[in-house]
């Protein structure tokens, strides 16, 4: 594959950079993650909410790409926490999925005024003893999220998926996520193209390197250790997206970019979010 993997805490492997869907339509999905698959992605995140799971189902079904070769992620939705909610929910993913497991089960928020993300992941152990996923982990968890769940379950989740581009970047998460052993997933790499990447500095880098803002940021990510996932629709920029493996950016480069740094969200603040 054009994309190496890095290794999770429970050895399985998942490609550094991947293919998100959110915001897709489904019907537009099957098209979008069909080109990433025949651009070379490997992994492809999704999740109950984008309400697109069966159109990127059926591009990993009808890819011709062996099925053990795909990384498929997917998230719970949030109206869905709860232990026997939760267990109902992921056979609803698996079968508009069309698979008969996934490689990554997140949960998606954790709500925190609900209090029931701890009961949520104890099922997710329960999936991942069963065998019906290969890895479990939580998104938009703060570290305070983290250390409840260390507490009171047994397995450390895989990844954490969190909003994470220049703009955003993370330090103290990323570094809790490092002592625990937990993947610091990117979402948003890319701040949703607004914006970011007209940043003189990134521009600059860029035409340094004669690639594109984009490349340029992604390749910060991948340098950093981050899992990436941008989105596109665009079939010239999905291919550009992963085009981001034959050049590196010097320690001048990741200098200019760690200084655009403004602890600045686009996405709503885990702490709040759905209380
Ligand atoms: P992103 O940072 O990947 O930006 C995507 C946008 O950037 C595109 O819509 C397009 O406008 C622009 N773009 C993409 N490639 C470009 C290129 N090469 N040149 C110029 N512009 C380009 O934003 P995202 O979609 O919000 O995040 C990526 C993925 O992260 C999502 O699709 C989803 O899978 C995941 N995500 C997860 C959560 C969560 O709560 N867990 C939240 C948001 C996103």
């Amino acid at each position: 594959s054009k994309v190496p993997p890095i290794i999770l805490n429970n050895g399985v492997e998942m490609p550094q950079l991947g293919f998100g869907v959110w915001q897709v339509p489904d019907d537009e999905a099957e098209r979008a993650v069909a080109t990433a698959l025949e651009s070379g992605y490997r992994s492809i995140d999704t999740a109950a909410l984008y309400a697109n799971e069966e159109g990127t189902g059926k591009a990993i079904n009808g890819s011709g790409v062996p099925r053990k070769d795909v990384f498929v992620t997917t998230k719970l939705g949030n109206g869905d926490q709860g232990y026997d909610a939760t267990l109902r929910a992921f056979d609803t993913s698996l079968g508009k999925l069309g698979l008969d497991y996934v490689d990554l089960y997140l949960i998606h928020w954790p709500l925190p005024a609900k209090d029931k993300y701890v009961d949520t992941y104890k099922a997710f152990e329960k999936l991942l003893s069963d065998g019906l996923v290969r890895s479990i982990g939580v998104s938009n968890f703060l570290p305070e999220h983290l250390e409840r769940l260390a507490d009171a379950t047994s397995v450390i989740p895989a990844v954490n998926q969190i909003e994470l581009h220049p703009h955003l970047q993370q330090h103290a998460a990323r570094e809790f996520h490092a002592e625990q052993g937990i993947a610091t997933e990117a979402w948003s790499p890319l701040g949703q193209g607004k914006g970011l990447l007209e940043v003189p500095a990134i521009v600059a880098i860029a035409q340094k390197h004669n690639r594109t803002p984009a490349q340029v940021v992604l390749r910060w990510h991948l340098q950093l250790g981050n899992v990436v996932i941008p989105k596109s629709v665009t079939p010239s920029r999905i291919k550009e997206n992963i085009e981001v493996f034959d050049f590196v950016l010097d320690t001048e480069d990741l200098a200019a970019i760690s200084a655009l740094n403004e602890d600045r969200r686009i996405g709503p603040d885990p702490a709040t979010f759905g209380g």
